[in-house]
């Protein structure tokens, strides 16, 4: 009946995202790494690993499958493969959301639990990874149109004041919302590509 239902108001109003609820492992661990992530980088301190969204980061996963997205996120430690983050905390990366190739939107992580994607801004930032890049270098337009319609519907739901993409968040370094406390924690980051943050910026209300 749920389901019907609930069918029966996406038929209605086309705008709001179908998101698949597919939770990744948030054990008692997972929360202890996210408070402890929570007070060494942005000196907050926290009952609970909750954030108030005030953006969004587009990114692409460099993993070339969901399923394998899924099972590098799931895990509550970084595995010892990510040599370049690993001083900065055992936490392992996450997303909020997870696009695939063909548009279908999950969802990971409750909206308002910290997830460890972007550096300097994990305590505002709603993640949105889009399995890819494809062989030729670029998100699919179903991608496009999932971001689109699941980044309207996340500015309706909480106070977004910034889109981006996960190359721009250096541009955040001095900003108020810039919390990082050490200035020798940065990568470089092209994801998702200027041309697909072009396509975003032109369809978002
Ligand atoms: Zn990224």
């Amino acid at each position: 009946m749920f389901l019907l239902i609930t069918k029966y108001f996406y038929c209605l109003d086309p705008s709001l995202p179908k998101i698949i609820d597919r939770p990744i492992s948030f054990d008692e661990q997972r929360i202890k790494l996210t408070l402890e992530y929570l007070e060494s980088h942005y000196g907050i301190v926290q009952e609970n690993p909750t954030i108030l969204p005030r953006m969004v980061v587009v990114h692409w996963t460099a993993i070339p499958t969901m399923e394998a997205t899924f099972n590098t996120f799931n895990p509550s430690t970084l595995p010892n493969t990510r040599s370049d983050i690993q001083s900065a905390g055992a936490l392992n990366v996450s997303s909020h959301f997870l696009v695939d190739t063909d548009g279908t939107i999950y969802r990971l992580m409750p909206e308002t639990t910290m997830a460890r994607h972007v550096i300097g801004l994990n305590h505002c930032a709603i993640g949105i990874e889009n399995v890819g890049p494809g062989v030729d270098g670029k998100l699919t337009p179903a991608q496009l149109e999932s971001n689109v319609i699941l980044i309207n519907y996340l500015k309706k739901k909480h106070p977004i004041k910034f889109v981006i993409g996960h190359y721009e968040y250096q541009d955040f370094v001095g900003h108020p919302l810039w919390l990082e406390k050490d200035a020798g924690y940065r990568t470089e980051k092209v994801d998702p590509g200027i041309e697909f943050m072009e396509a975003i910026r032109k369809q978002i209300n």
